[in-house]
């Protein structure tokens, strides 16, 4: 038995992440979410170089059509290999057959220019004529002047935002920093200590496992009259498994909940990238039903066509040899590894 979806879409990944599999331990255990930030992944994303990223992407393509997603929106940061990274990303989903919808999230972190040098990456992308969004890191690492920066470079691109948006609890101030920038194409990742009643527009993007991981708290993204869609925050690309987790966390505070809400999470994001209603996966299961697959574990694409292309068949991605790019992916994770 086998049923037939569109191509699924992760509405937040961070595709370089998949070289951090394995990293050396940060030479303390984190005790908080911004420790953990400051330990693991500021100091991952400042030893990138577009040799990594390209890998990581690879990798990152691979693993989203093996769990049948043919479209992913990116946040992406490397502080030390910014210029032509948004173009690396994108010929790397290209050449094995995804969709993907990238920004490169700018940050003070590093200065006022390395903030400047990321917005001129986006602006240069999406002159080229590429489909991306602008990226923020979040409002707790940029200036005033570099949000309002980024908001009026999306509004004369004509393209949205996509931003961290409270995660963690350095970020409470968001929503009064943001308040006045964010449209309605803003996407907001997390948003797990946003207030209910907040002013931000925009779809709010939930990323159960991450916020799991990270000990951030619950977003319990059901009180929000936002749109919400779900993501993986660069832990795979499974977003069926993003369902599952959205829906027993739901679950876990409301026992009356179904799992049609987080299924129709899961659907938003093709609102964000509609193309992908156009790409076709055949499933080992039938049906292909919320209620099934809230209980489900295993669940598997047969193929994936991507605009009517065959790009994953019997277990294997038909553009690229999977086995090359993990050994491709494991010397470059080496690399990265050693810099650390
Ligand atoms: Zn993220």
């Amino acid at each position: 038995m086998s049923a037939t979806t569109p191509g699924l879409v992760c509405a937040h990944h961070h595709l370089y992440s998949a070289l951090a599999r394995g990293m050396p331990p940060p030479p303390k255990t984190p005790t908080s979410f911004q420790e953990v930030l400051e330990q693991i992944w500021w100091r991952l994303d400042t030893a990138l170089d577009l040799d990594m990223i390209r890998w990581s992407a690879m990798l990152g393509a691979v693993e989203a059509l093996e769990s049948g997603t043919t479209a992913i929106v990116d946040h992406h940061e490397s502080p030390n290999a910014i210029e032509g990274s948004l173009s690396v990303i994108a010929e790397a989903c290209a050449e094995v057959g995804v969709r993907v919808l990238p920004a490169y999230g700018i940050t003070d972190r590093h200065g006022a220019d390395g903030a400047h040098r990321g917005l001129e990456e986006n602006e240069r992308f999406v002159k080229e004529g590429n489909k991306a969004l602008v990226g923020i890191h979040a409002a707790f690492t940029c200036t005033d002047d570099s949000l309002e920066a980024a908001a009026s470079l999306a509004e004369e691109l004509g393209v949205g935002v996509h931003i961290h948006v409270a995660e963690g609890i350095g970020d409470m101030d968001a929503p009064e920093r943001l308040d006045g920038l964010t449209r309605d194409n803003w996407l907001l990742s997390h948003c797990v200590h946003l207030p209910t009643d907040h002013t931000l527009r925009g779809t709010i993007l939930h990323n159960p496992r991450s916020n799991l991981n990270n000990a951030v708290g619950y977003a319990n993204p059901a009180r929000f009259t936002n749109p919400i869609a779900l993501g993986t925050d660069g832990i795979g690309a499974n977003v069926i498994e993003s369902f599952r987790l959205a829906y027993v966390m739901q679950r876990s505070v409301d026992i009356t909940c179904g799992p049609d809400k987080a299924w129709s999470w899961l659907e938003t994001g093709w609102d964000l990238m509609p193309e992908a209603r156009k790409d076709e996966v055949t499933w080992s299961y039938d049906p292909m039903d919320p209620w099934h697959l809230a209980f489900t574990p295993g669940v598997r694409p047969l193929e994936v066509k991507v605009d009517g292309q065959v790009v994953f068949t019997d277990g294997r991605t038909t553009r690229v040899d999977a086995t090359e790019v993990r050994a491709k992916a494991a010397e470059q994770a080496a690399r990265l590894h050693a810099r650390l």
